[in-house]
Protein backbone atom coordinates (compact mmCIF):
# COMPACT_ATOMS: atom_id res chain seq x y z
CA UNK A 1 0.00 0.00 0.00
CA UNK A 2 1.66 3.24 -0.82
CA UNK A 3 2.02 6.13 2.08
CA UNK A 4 0.15 9.29 1.09
CA UNK A 5 2.98 10.93 -0.38
CA UNK A 6 3.52 8.53 -2.31
CA UNK A 7 -0.19 8.54 -3.49
CA UNK A 8 -0.17 12.36 -4.11
CA UNK A 9 2.76 11.63 -6.31
CA UNK A 10 1.40 9.05 -8.57
CA UNK A 11 -1.38 12.15 -8.04
CA UNK A 12 0.54 14.59 -9.29
CA UNK A 13 2.21 12.32 -12.10
CA UNK A 14 -0.76 11.24 -13.83
CA UNK A 15 -2.24 15.37 -13.50
CA UNK A 16 1.13 16.15 -15.63
CA UNK A 17 -0.17 13.20 -18.13
CA UNK A 18 -3.87 14.75 -18.10
CA UNK A 19 -5.02 11.67 -16.52
CA UNK A 20 -6.35 13.10 -12.98
CA UNK A 21 -10.11 13.64 -12.19
CA UNK A 22 -10.99 18.02 -11.13
CA UNK A 23 -13.56 17.87 -8.21
CA UNK A 24 -12.36 21.16 -7.51
CA UNK A 25 -11.69 22.46 -3.91
CA UNK A 26 -14.35 20.61 -2.34
CA UNK A 27 -15.30 17.40 -3.49
CA UNK A 28 -18.42 16.60 -1.56
CA UNK A 29 -19.80 19.59 -3.34
CA UNK A 30 -19.43 18.01 -7.05
CA UNK A 31 -23.98 16.67 -7.57
CA UNK A 32 -24.05 17.51 -11.58
CA UNK A 33 -25.54 14.73 -13.40
CA UNK A 34 -22.53 16.10 -16.26
CA UNK A 35 -19.97 15.49 -14.30
CA UNK A 36 -19.45 11.24 -14.74
CA UNK A 37 -18.24 12.59 -18.55
CA UNK A 38 -14.91 14.25 -16.35
CA UNK A 39 -14.89 11.34 -13.67
CA UNK A 40 -14.36 8.54 -16.58
CA UNK A 41 -10.63 10.02 -17.42
CA UNK A 42 -8.37 7.67 -19.39
CA UNK A 43 -6.00 6.76 -16.33
CA UNK A 44 -9.56 5.51 -14.43
CA UNK A 45 -10.83 3.41 -17.25
CA UNK A 46 -7.35 1.63 -18.32
CA UNK A 47 -6.44 0.84 -15.35
CA UNK A 48 -10.13 -0.44 -14.27
CA UNK A 49 -9.77 -2.74 -17.20
CA UNK A 50 -6.23 -3.75 -16.81
CA UNK A 51 -7.52 -5.12 -13.09
CA UNK A 52 -11.34 -6.46 -13.82
CA UNK A 53 -10.96 -9.57 -14.43
CA UNK A 54 -13.25 -10.11 -16.18
CA UNK A 55 -13.48 -14.05 -15.84
CA UNK A 56 -13.80 -13.65 -12.09
CA UNK A 57 -16.46 -11.08 -12.73
CA UNK A 58 -18.57 -13.68 -15.28
CA UNK A 59 -18.39 -16.19 -13.09
CA UNK A 60 -20.07 -14.13 -10.08
CA UNK A 61 -22.69 -13.03 -12.01
CA UNK A 62 -23.31 -16.66 -13.79
CA UNK A 63 -26.27 -16.76 -16.26
CA UNK A 64 -28.44 -14.18 -14.91
CA UNK A 65 -29.09 -11.61 -17.24
CA UNK A 66 -28.69 -13.82 -20.20
CA UNK A 67 -31.43 -16.38 -18.23
CA UNK A 68 -33.61 -13.52 -17.43
CA UNK A 69 -33.85 -12.37 -20.96
CA UNK A 70 -33.99 -16.05 -22.66
CA UNK A 71 -36.93 -16.80 -20.40
CA UNK A 72 -38.63 -13.47 -22.25
CA UNK A 73 -37.32 -14.25 -25.25
CA UNK A 74 -35.36 -11.02 -26.11
CA UNK A 75 -33.10 -10.73 -28.33
CA UNK A 76 -32.04 -7.12 -29.26
CA UNK A 77 -30.40 -5.45 -26.82
CA UNK A 78 -29.59 -2.00 -26.23
CA UNK A 79 -26.64 -1.59 -23.53
CA UNK A 80 -26.86 1.98 -22.59
CA UNK A 81 -24.05 2.34 -19.95
CA UNK A 82 -21.60 -0.23 -22.35
CA UNK A 83 -18.37 1.17 -20.33
CA UNK A 84 -15.63 -0.92 -21.43
CA UNK A 85 -18.46 -3.46 -23.24
CA UNK A 86 -18.00 -6.28 -20.45
CA UNK A 87 -21.76 -6.98 -20.59
CA UNK A 88 -22.22 -6.43 -24.23
CA UNK A 89 -19.41 -9.06 -24.88
CA UNK A 90 -20.55 -11.43 -22.62
CA UNK A 91 -24.22 -10.95 -23.87
CA UNK A 92 -23.07 -10.98 -27.54
CA UNK A 93 -21.44 -14.40 -27.16
CA UNK A 94 -24.85 -15.50 -25.55
CA UNK A 95 -26.25 -15.01 -29.58
CA UNK A 96 -27.94 -11.93 -28.70
CA UNK A 97 -28.01 -8.70 -30.97
CA UNK A 98 -26.20 -6.32 -28.73
CA UNK A 99 -26.15 -2.51 -29.50
CA UNK A 100 -23.57 -0.58 -27.07
CA UNK A 101 -24.23 2.82 -26.12
CA UNK A 102 -22.47 5.30 -23.32
CA UNK A 103 -22.48 9.56 -22.78
CA UNK A 104 -18.92 8.77 -22.52
CA UNK A 105 -16.52 8.42 -25.80
CA UNK A 106 -13.64 7.31 -23.76
CA UNK A 107 -15.20 4.11 -22.32
CA UNK A 108 -17.36 4.09 -26.31
CA UNK A 109 -14.06 3.79 -28.04
CA UNK A 110 -12.63 1.30 -25.42
CA UNK A 111 -15.46 -1.39 -25.04
CA UNK A 112 -14.89 -1.30 -29.58
CA UNK A 113 -11.11 -2.55 -28.69
CA UNK A 114 -12.58 -4.71 -25.54
CA UNK A 115 -14.68 -6.37 -28.41
CA UNK A 116 -12.21 -7.05 -31.10
CA UNK A 117 -9.47 -8.23 -29.15
CA UNK A 118 -11.79 -10.94 -28.31
CA UNK A 119 -12.58 -11.67 -32.64
CA UNK A 120 -15.99 -9.19 -31.90
CA UNK A 121 -17.20 -6.71 -33.52
CA UNK A 122 -20.07 -4.15 -31.66
CA UNK A 123 -22.53 -1.75 -32.70
CA UNK A 124 -21.49 1.07 -30.71
CA UNK A 125 -23.09 4.57 -30.34
CA UNK A 126 -21.84 7.69 -28.73
CA UNK A 127 -25.19 8.86 -26.79
CA UNK A 128 -26.51 10.52 -23.43
CA UNK A 129 -29.66 8.58 -21.34
CA UNK A 130 -31.73 11.68 -21.52
CA UNK A 131 -31.45 12.45 -25.40
CA UNK A 132 -30.94 8.58 -26.04
CA UNK A 133 -33.72 8.77 -29.11
CA UNK A 134 -32.50 11.61 -30.77
CA UNK A 135 -29.11 9.18 -31.47
CA UNK A 136 -30.45 5.74 -31.57
CA UNK A 137 -33.34 4.41 -33.55
CA UNK A 138 -35.36 1.55 -33.69
CA UNK A 139 -36.67 -0.19 -30.74
CA UNK A 140 -35.38 -2.99 -28.65
CA UNK A 141 -36.50 -6.19 -26.64
CA UNK A 142 -34.32 -5.49 -23.46
CA UNK A 143 -32.47 -2.51 -22.02
CA UNK A 144 -29.73 -3.29 -20.08
CA UNK A 145 -28.32 -0.21 -17.42
CA UNK A 146 -25.61 -2.20 -15.50
CA UNK A 147 -22.45 -1.74 -13.11
CA UNK A 148 -23.77 0.82 -10.79
CA UNK A 149 -24.61 3.02 -13.52
CA UNK A 150 -28.18 5.19 -13.06
CA UNK A 151 -26.79 6.38 -9.70
CA UNK A 152 -24.79 9.19 -11.92
CA UNK A 153 -28.18 11.35 -12.13
CA UNK A 154 -28.12 13.74 -9.78
CA UNK A 155 -31.27 15.65 -10.94
CA UNK A 156 -34.63 13.83 -10.35
CA UNK A 157 -36.01 15.92 -13.60
CA UNK A 158 -33.33 13.61 -15.38
CA UNK A 159 -34.06 10.17 -13.88
CA UNK A 160 -37.47 10.68 -15.03
CA UNK A 161 -35.88 11.98 -18.38
CA UNK A 162 -33.71 9.13 -19.13
CA UNK A 163 -36.15 6.21 -17.50
CA UNK A 164 -38.83 8.01 -20.12
CA UNK A 165 -36.48 7.74 -23.35
CA UNK A 166 -35.34 3.84 -22.21
CA UNK A 167 -39.24 3.31 -21.90
CA UNK A 168 -39.48 4.53 -25.45
CA UNK A 169 -36.58 3.04 -26.66
CA UNK A 170 -38.17 -0.98 -26.43
CA UNK A 171 -41.13 -2.44 -27.85
CA UNK A 172 -44.55 -2.56 -26.43
CA UNK A 173 -43.54 -5.40 -24.06
CA UNK A 174 -39.99 -4.95 -23.42
CA UNK A 175 -37.57 -5.13 -20.32
CA UNK A 176 -35.38 -2.79 -18.57
CA UNK A 177 -32.70 -4.64 -16.75
CA UNK A 178 -30.97 -2.05 -13.96
CA UNK A 179 -29.14 -2.37 -11.04
CA UNK A 180 -27.64 -0.52 -8.35
CA UNK A 181 -25.26 -0.51 -4.77
CA UNK A 182 -28.07 -1.16 -2.18
CA UNK A 183 -27.62 2.49 -0.78
CA UNK A 184 -30.62 1.91 1.64
CA UNK A 185 -28.27 -0.68 3.17
CA UNK A 186 -25.14 1.76 3.44
CA UNK A 187 -27.49 4.81 4.52
CA UNK A 188 -29.01 3.08 7.18
CA UNK A 189 -26.21 0.57 8.68
CA UNK A 190 -23.24 1.45 7.32
CA UNK A 191 -20.39 -0.47 5.00
CA UNK A 192 -19.95 -3.93 5.09
CA UNK A 193 -19.12 -5.16 1.84
CA UNK A 194 -18.78 -8.55 1.97
CA UNK A 195 -18.81 -9.17 -1.72
CA UNK A 196 -16.56 -6.02 -2.13
CA UNK A 197 -14.74 -8.13 -4.69
CA UNK A 198 -17.79 -9.10 -7.40
CA UNK A 199 -17.90 -5.93 -9.29
CA UNK A 200 -14.32 -5.29 -8.93
CA UNK A 201 -12.11 -8.07 -9.12
CA UNK A 202 -9.76 -8.63 -6.09
CA UNK A 203 -7.23 -5.71 -6.65
CA UNK A 204 -9.42 -2.54 -6.34
CA UNK A 205 -10.76 -1.48 -3.01
CA UNK A 206 -14.13 0.51 -3.62
CA UNK A 207 -15.37 2.23 -0.18
CA UNK A 208 -17.84 5.18 0.51
CA UNK A 209 -15.43 7.84 1.65
CA UNK A 210 -18.37 10.39 2.22
CA UNK A 211 -21.98 9.84 2.35
CA UNK A 212 -25.41 11.62 2.67
CA UNK A 213 -28.88 12.05 1.06
CA UNK A 214 -28.01 13.05 -2.17
CA UNK A 215 -24.44 12.47 -2.43
CA UNK A 216 -22.42 8.76 -2.00
CA UNK A 217 -18.47 9.55 -2.75
CA UNK A 218 -16.75 6.71 -3.41
CA UNK A 219 -13.32 5.86 -3.13
CA UNK A 220 -11.18 3.57 -5.73
CA UNK A 221 -7.56 2.47 -4.73
CA UNK A 222 -5.34 0.33 -6.56
CA UNK A 223 -2.72 -1.63 -6.24
CA UNK A 224 0.27 0.78 -7.21
CA UNK A 225 -1.24 3.49 -4.83
CA UNK A 226 -3.24 5.77 -7.21
CA UNK A 227 -6.80 6.83 -6.05
CA UNK A 228 -10.04 7.94 -8.32
CA UNK A 229 -13.26 8.93 -6.59
CA UNK A 230 -16.52 9.05 -8.48
CA UNK A 231 -19.47 11.05 -6.90
CA UNK A 232 -22.85 9.56 -7.25
CA UNK A 233 -26.84 9.78 -5.94
CA UNK A 234 -27.98 7.31 -3.67
CA UNK A 235 -30.11 5.60 -5.04
CA UNK A 236 -32.89 4.23 -2.38
CA UNK A 237 -34.71 1.09 -3.24
CA UNK A 238 -37.99 2.24 -3.02
CA UNK A 239 -37.72 5.16 -4.56
CA UNK A 240 -35.95 3.74 -7.39
CA UNK A 241 -39.16 1.35 -8.17
CA UNK A 242 -41.35 3.93 -7.73
CA UNK A 243 -39.91 5.69 -10.31
CA UNK A 244 -39.83 3.05 -12.70
CA UNK A 245 -43.77 2.10 -12.06
CA UNK A 246 -44.76 6.30 -12.25
CA UNK A 247 -42.48 6.07 -16.12
CA UNK A 248 -44.92 2.96 -16.95
CA UNK A 249 -43.32 0.20 -16.50
CA UNK A 250 -46.48 -2.39 -15.05
CA UNK A 251 -44.20 -4.74 -13.30
CA UNK A 252 -40.70 -4.10 -11.53
CA UNK A 253 -39.29 -7.10 -9.39
CA UNK A 254 -35.70 -6.26 -7.46
CA UNK A 255 -33.43 -9.33 -6.92
CA UNK A 256 -30.34 -8.80 -4.02
CA UNK A 257 -27.40 -10.32 -5.46
CA UNK A 258 -29.23 -11.99 -7.76
CA UNK A 259 -31.44 -13.93 -4.98
CA UNK A 260 -35.59 -12.98 -5.40
CA UNK A 261 -35.69 -13.23 -1.59
CA UNK A 262 -33.01 -11.00 0.64
CA UNK A 263 -33.52 -9.46 4.10
CA UNK A 264 -33.40 -5.26 3.49
CA UNK A 265 -29.82 -4.85 4.33
CA UNK A 266 -28.18 -7.51 3.00
CA UNK A 267 -27.50 -7.42 -0.46
CA UNK A 268 -24.65 -5.07 -1.54
CA UNK A 269 -26.30 -4.69 -5.22
CA UNK A 270 -29.79 -4.87 -6.12
CA UNK A 271 -31.26 -5.81 -9.73
CA UNK A 272 -34.69 -4.09 -10.83
CA UNK A 273 -36.03 -6.07 -13.67
CA UNK A 274 -38.72 -4.04 -14.75
CA UNK A 275 -41.41 -4.93 -17.18
CA UNK A 276 -43.65 -3.21 -20.20
CA UNK A 277 -46.50 -5.41 -19.67
N1 LIG B 1 -21.91 -1.06 -17.33
C1 LIG B 1 -20.47 -0.95 -17.20
C2 LIG B 1 -19.95 -1.96 -16.23
O1 LIG B 1 -20.75 -2.56 -15.51
O2 LIG B 1 -18.74 -2.21 -16.21
C3 LIG B 1 -20.03 0.45 -16.84
C4 LIG B 1 -20.43 0.97 -15.51
S1 LIG B 1 -19.77 2.55 -15.13
C5 LIG B 1 -19.88 2.51 -13.39
C6 LIG B 1 -21.07 3.71 -15.52
C7 LIG B 1 -21.18 4.08 -16.97
O3 LIG B 1 -22.35 4.87 -17.17
C8 LIG B 1 -20.01 4.90 -17.47
O4 LIG B 1 -19.45 4.28 -18.59
C9 LIG B 1 -20.62 6.27 -17.80
O5 LIG B 1 -19.98 6.93 -18.86
C10 LIG B 1 -22.05 5.90 -18.10
N2 LIG B 1 -22.99 7.02 -17.90
C11 LIG B 1 -23.19 7.71 -16.76
N3 LIG B 1 -24.13 8.67 -16.94
C12 LIG B 1 -24.54 8.56 -18.23
C13 LIG B 1 -25.49 9.27 -19.02
N4 LIG B 1 -26.21 10.30 -18.52
N5 LIG B 1 -25.68 8.88 -20.31
C14 LIG B 1 -24.94 7.86 -20.83
N6 LIG B 1 -24.01 7.16 -20.13
C15 LIG B 1 -23.82 7.50 -18.84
Amino acid sequence: MASNQETTAIAEKESKDGATQDFGDNPIEVRETDHYQEEYVHGFVDKWDELIDWDARAQSEGQFFIDMLKARGKKTVLDVACGTGFHSVQLLKAGFDVTSVDGSAEMVTKAFENARKRGLVLKTAHADWRWLNRDIHGKFDAIICLGNSFTHLFKESDRRRALAEFYAALKHDGVLILDQRNYDAILDVGFDSKHKYYYCGDQVTAEPEHMDNSLARFRYTFPDGSVYHLNMFPLRRAYMRNLMKEVGFQKVNTYGDFQETFDDHDPDFLVHIADKT
